[in-house]
């Protein structure tokens, strides 16, 4: 029913006029000047978006500071009610959601359909609950106020939930900015805001591209900026919010190392790689993009890593069948294209590729650990590979990043992969196993890969400071 599913999702484009405005103080803009966004897939425009204006900005601003204190005040349980009605609207849409994704990032609907969107609605369904244990569990904290948060492209709807979910559960408003290339999940949601009847002001959604991420974070009506996106933006946060008093968290990029040892279960391990770097394209920022692999067992696990790799389908992205999907634009497909070029090692890509944005899934051996792509994230279905002796080198060589987001241990010893686990320099680390979410369980990197905290009691202590008013959350 995929060409159907598609019609619902562009009937509901056409039946906004597939022209957005912004969504300020509950309601949508008129539409303004510009920013197309495009089916990756097929080239085809989907829909026209504003480019927020500083005014703009200073209106979202506005009409979030005015909802704050009405929205504090309705305490958690108050507040629970509206996610509760926000979440059960995420389930009933849920396939409209999946579908509008998928055509806008171009990741394969089977993904948007059992992933993202599931774990977007439970998102708020779980801060729902967390919203009404604040008063007796964190009597001692209090809202920030006003938040200006910033997402990319990867997971839009499940990056907006990971965002907006703890804010307003913690008595929080917020100022949200989508990624260009992605923003039709954040309009509809914005739609399902009005729907679900939430205080205008309470959440408000501006689109543009980095000068309106700029606008935000020099604002000095926003309290703090929650920002998930590339490392070199992280950066430039950073120096633009520098002595400007207001709270940040930054999830930025990774290098997530995947260790496999001798006595690891090898299909199973494969089959982890499957979900760690070919998931979404490897646009993800935990991918387990750096095998590092024993040297006695490296042959064999590369063997069966390429005979798996053979039966990934790559292609349209609405095919319930598609494994590999597109990339979300041009000029990804060609980042990732232009950084694996030239590489000194092995390469081995496969399956057949259609024509267009899509890119070949790619393993990369016999490299030195201190080779650029080895290094470097790529954001892309490519998979690099090195091998070691020891456990000591394999820690070592995990460890030798200027990253610490993800990593993940594969070994049949369960004392040896936690001692392993133990000694990894990561924010998360699975053990036999890859990619694995849960809105309990925080999220986050440490080093170059960020600080601060998504998910679970620690992401919602981010979005609160303490209590000097002595008012209940
Ligand atoms: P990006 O940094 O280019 O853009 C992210 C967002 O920031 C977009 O909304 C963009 O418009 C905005 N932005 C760009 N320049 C800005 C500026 N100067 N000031 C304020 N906002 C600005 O990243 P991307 O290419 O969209 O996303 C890919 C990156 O995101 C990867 O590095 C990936 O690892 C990272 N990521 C991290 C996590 C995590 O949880 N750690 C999750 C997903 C993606």
């Amino acid at each position: 029913n995929a060409p159907e599913s598609a019609a619902e999702a562009l009937a509901w484009l056409v039946d906004k006029g597939d022209r957005f405005g912004l969504f300020i103080d509950g309601s949508f803009t008129e539409p303004g000047n510009g920013l197309e966004s495009m089916n990756p897939a097929t080239g085809e425009v989907l829909a026209t978006l504003t480019v927020a204006t500083a005014q703009d900005v200073d209106a979202a601003v506005a009409a979030a500071r005015h909802a704050l204190p009405g929205w504090a005040a309705l305490g958690g349980h108050g507040r629970a009610r509206h996610l509760y009605a926000l979440a059960r609207l995420l389930q009933k849409h849920a396939r409209l959601f999946a579908v509008l994704e998928t055509l806008d990032n171009g990741k394969p609907i089977r993904e948007a359909r059992d992933v993202d969107i599931p774990l977007a609605q439970r998102h708020f369904y779980h801060h729902a609950g967390l919203a009404q244990l604040m008063a007796s569990d964190m009597p001692d904290r209090a809202p920030i106020g006003v938040c200006g948060q910033i997402i990319p492209w990867n997971f839009p709807l499940l990056m907006l939930a990971w965002k907006v979910a703890p804010a307003l559960a913690a008595g929080n408003t917020v100022v949200l900015k989508p990624a260009e290339w992605t923003s039709l999940t954040a309009l509809l949601f914005a739609d399902i805001c009005q729907q679900a009847g939430l205080p205008p002001g309470v959440v408000n959604i501006v689109t543009g591209g980095a000068e309106v991420g700029e606008m935000m974070t020099a604002h000095p009506g926003i309290d703090k900026i929650a920002f998930t996106g590339s490392t070199a933006t992280g950066r430039r946060i950073r120096e633009v919010t520098a002595g400007s008093g207001k709270a940040l968290t930054l999830e930025l990029g990774g290098k997530s190392a995947y260790l496999v040892f001798d006595d690891a279960d090898l299909d199973s391990t494969v089959e982890g790689l499957v979900d760690a770097i070919w998931f979404n394209q490897g646009e993800v920022c935990c991918a387990g993009s750096r095998l590092l692999v024993q040297e006695s067992i490296a042959d064999r696990l590369h063997d069966k890593i390429r005979k798996r790799m053979e039966k990934l389908r790559v292609g349209d992205p609405m095919d319930k069948n598609t494994d590999i999907g597109a990339m979300v634009h041009p000029v990804q497909r060609d980042r990732v294209a232009g950084m694996i070029a030239g590489s000194r090692g092995e390469a081995f890509s496969a399956g057949a590729v259609p024509e267009g944005c899509y890119h070949a899934p790619t393993l990369i051996t016999g490299l030195a650990p201190s080779d650029p792509l080895m290094q470097e994230e790529i954001f892309g279905p490519v998979l690099v590979s090195a091998t070691f002796r020891t456990v000591d080198e394999a820690v070592q060589m995990a460890n030798n990043t200027r990253y610490g987001l993800a990593a993940s241990v594969w070994s049949e010893g369960i004392g040896r992969a936690l001692e392993v686990a133990r000694r990894l320099e990561a924010g998360v680390v699975w053990v036999n196993g890859a990619n694995m979410f849960d809105a309990a369980a925080p999220f986050g990197g440490m080093r170059e890969s960020g600080f601060g905290r998504d998910g679970g009691w620690e992401g919602l202590r981010d979005y609160t400071q303490p209590n000097v008013s002595g008012a209940p959350l």
